[in-house]
This record gives C-alpha cells, structure tokens and sequence, in this order.
C-alpha cells in the first residue's frame, strides 16, 4: 500500500454518497478480487470507478494515467482499522458543514498541484 488519503472531490460524493471518502492506493498488480463481482462505469473520460455488483458498495478507482495503481475505498477493507488516512485531498471541493478536527495535511487539490494548506 502506498498511500492512504480523505478525498472530498465533489466526484468521489456523488459517487460515494458521503464525504470525504478514505482511500487506500495499491497496485494494480497487487489488487484481487476474491468474491462476487466489480462493475465498472466512467465517472470522467479518463477515470473509471468499480463498485459491487451485489450490492452496490464503492470499491475502487482507476484513472487512465496511471495504470499501475489504483485506489480502493478504505471502507471497503475487512478491516479498516489499521488504515489510517494521511493526509485530505481535494479540500477545495470541501463542504462547508464538514468540519475537519484532524491535524493532518491538506491539499486544496491533488498533492501535486498544490501545497499543503
Ligand atoms: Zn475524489
């Protein structure tokens, strides 16, 4: 596991139903399904999300870019516990009642292109 992060895109609410969403990024290569089945549908041109087909549960996200890893709702984990977000992305898209009492770092967008807020 590589990184470990709230997203609060207005992408990732919508298609969570709930923010800001934990996310576990892992490689692709790493990732396996061991029951049931990920239907898959485009929420932008270049980035498909995965969700249970049994029962509708937000399970995962590629983007085009970088296809050798791949984020995993951290919710989704058996056990959670001990996958600790590091740090908030997206908090430009952060509602305004969401109130963030962590002192973890904060990123107006993706790492990349913005500093720590
Ligand atoms: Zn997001």
């Amino acid at each position: 596991m590589r990184e470990r992060f709230f997203c609060h895109c207005e992408s990732c609410r919508r298609c969570a139903g709930a923010s800001p969403v934990p996310w576990v990024t892992v490689a692709t290569s790493a990732f396996t399904v061991l029951r049931g089945e990920i239907s898959w549908f485009a929420s932008s041109p270049e980035v498909r999300r995965g969700f249970c087909a049994g029962c509708g549960t937000p399970l995962a996200y590629l983007h085009a870019s970088t296809p050798r890893e791949m984020d995993v709702v951290t919710l989704s984990f058996d056990d959670p516990g001990p996958l600790a977000p590091q740090y908030h992305l997206w908090v430009g898209d952060q509602l305004p009642w969401i109130v963030i009492a962590d002192a973890l770092p904060r990123y107006a967008a993706t790492r990349e292109q913005a500093q720590p807020r």
